[in-house]
């Protein structure tokens, strides 16, 4: 009898075979950076017209609908193929391209954040000192309040008017119109023990007040302080009193647009690109997607940078009531749903800073241009506020990116370092398998935040091939 050839194992003995070494994204292909060029014009437009969640939500919702999707209405039978939109009060949505397969084998969800750090005004802001009109504020979001000092601000929200009508406000786009200001004091005056202050302590929350306005109020036999001639500006523009400042959302946001960084314009700065840069990538992946075998669910969530509390944060049922409707109610096909779904949380990851090199541990942070960072846990110290991504989950996404030849790399925070929480731990908390995945960022939370065109681009690959 002949005997069966063993089969021996190939042994690896090449240090690029046995080594996990991400490279720079341009040394993979020239074609790429071509592609990546193309997306990230649009990106930078997407960027400059939406600042705030409710201008975002507004963009989504109308380009999905020119894409074809239509409003969720959870008393039709939807079948293969149907897009749907599903608002959350305008400061969140979620974009569905049914699938083929049905509910209870489960649906691919990708979630992305829409809000960004900002500051905001505070209920009753408008006050005159000194001649000054100016405003209150109450920051949105972790901040460095020092960034938001002595830098064009714009003025952007909506005010629900007497009439319950809601008035739009912009003030400070396009780049000609007028903008509004935090000020400092002078370095000159700022010696004694001022130099030494922590960075927490520049400026503190309550210093953080915006000049509104300078001129006197003009009536006659009237009291001649700034803040009146404010009010009787914005009355003769929106027709609104000093009572509907305090039913609107008001948020100040950097007046400048994104633009190229670099000789080479391999980078963007912009506001609010935590997250935008995965919310744009997100949209663009789910608006192509079609002949899919799990339905999509791409959530654009609003109320992350506070931890993701309030009626269109992700703590909330949003996610898990409009799963629920998919399933008509019923509670063992939303049951196998959720078992059987598998989600990517994404949100961008601090990008390895030459200049701030203490604060990082080389061996498992994330480089800028290396591609989309896989992160299985966020969270502080001893891994507390965070959910954890399986090892089986983790080598199923691993697996689709490599088979899609997505540039890839790992990253984790340096211990005890610090280090925030994402929406992933909510929908982890549903019972859903979640990873975290998102684009390496310089300078996070600052009012001009830098990411690569080339890890820009490689998140909408990772994205479309999750969705496939
Ligand atoms: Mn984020
Ligand atoms: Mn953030």
């Amino acid at each position: 009898m002949m005997e069966k050839k063993k089969k021996t194992k190939k042994i690896k003995d090449k240090k690029e075979e046995l080594e996990f070494k991400p490279k720079h994204i341009a040394e993979l292909s020239s074609k790429i950076q071509i592609e990546a060029d193309k997306y990230t014009q649009k990106y930078i437009n997407f960027l400059n017209n939406c600042k705030t969640e409710r201008e975002t939500i507004k963009y989504i919702q109308q380009i999905a609908t020119k894409y074809g999707y239509k409003r969720f209405d959870k008393n039709i039978n939807y079948k293969p193929g149907d897009k749907i939109y599903f608002n959350i009060k305008n400061k969140s949505i979620i974009l569905s391209t049914i699938g083929n397969s049905q509910l209870s084998n489960g649906t691919c969800i990708v979630a992305s954040h829409v809000d960004s750090p900002r500051i905001d005004l505070k209920t009753k802001p408008l006050y005159s000192d000194s001649e000054l009109a100016m405003f209150k504020t109450h920051y949105y979001g972790g901040i460095k309040k020092h960034h938001w000092i002595t830098i064009p601000l714009a003025l952007h929200g909506v005010i629900a008017g007497k009439n319950e009508k809601v008035i739009e406000v912009i003030i400070g786009e396009p780049s000609d119109d007028t903008t509004f200001c935090i000020t400092d004091l002078l370095p000159h005056l700022d010696r004694m023990n001022d130099r030494e202050r922590m960075w927490g302590e520049v400026i503190a929350g309550e210093q953080l007040n915006v000049i509104a306005g300078s001129l006197p109020f003009k009536e006659k036999n009237e009291n001649s302080d700034a803040k009146f001639s404010i009010l009787k500006l914005l009355n003769k523009k929106y027709n609104i009193t000093e009572e509907d400042l305090i039913c609107a959302d008001l948020s100040l946001v950097p007046a400048f647009n994104a633009k190229n960084i670099g000789l080479d314009k391999s980078l963007i700065g912009g506001y609010g690109q935590d997250d935008k840069v995965c919310v744009y990538a997100s949209l663009m992946a789910e608006l192509q997607t079609k002949n899919n075998k799990q339905t999509t669910i791409s959530v654009f969530t609003d109320r992350e940078e506070i931890g993701s509390d309030g009626n269109t944060g992700l703590a909330s049922d949003m996610l898990k009531n409009y799963l629920m409707m998919l399933c008509k109610m019923d509670i063992n096909m939303y049951l196998e749903c959720v078992e059987n779904s598998i989600c990517l949380s994404a949100d961008v990851k601090a990008a390895f800073d030459p200049t701030w090199a203490h604060a990082y541990e080389r061996n498992n942070c994330a480089y800028l241009n290396h591609g989309i960072c896989i992160s299985r846990y966020t969270g502080g110290g001893g891994k507390a506020g965070t959910s954890e991504a399986r090892a089986e989950f983790t080598r199923r996404i691993v697996n689709t990116l490599n088979k899609n030849k997505i540039a890839w790399q790992t990253s984790s925070n340096k211990v005890d370092q610090g280090g925030g929480g994402t929406v992933a731990r909510f929908i982890a908390n549903l019972g859903i398998e979640v990873i975290d995945i998102g684009v390496p960022i310089l300078s996070m939370h600052s009012p001009y935040e830098i990411v690569s065109k080339l890890d820009a681009y490689m998140m909408l690959k990772a994205i479309s091939a999750f969705l496939m």
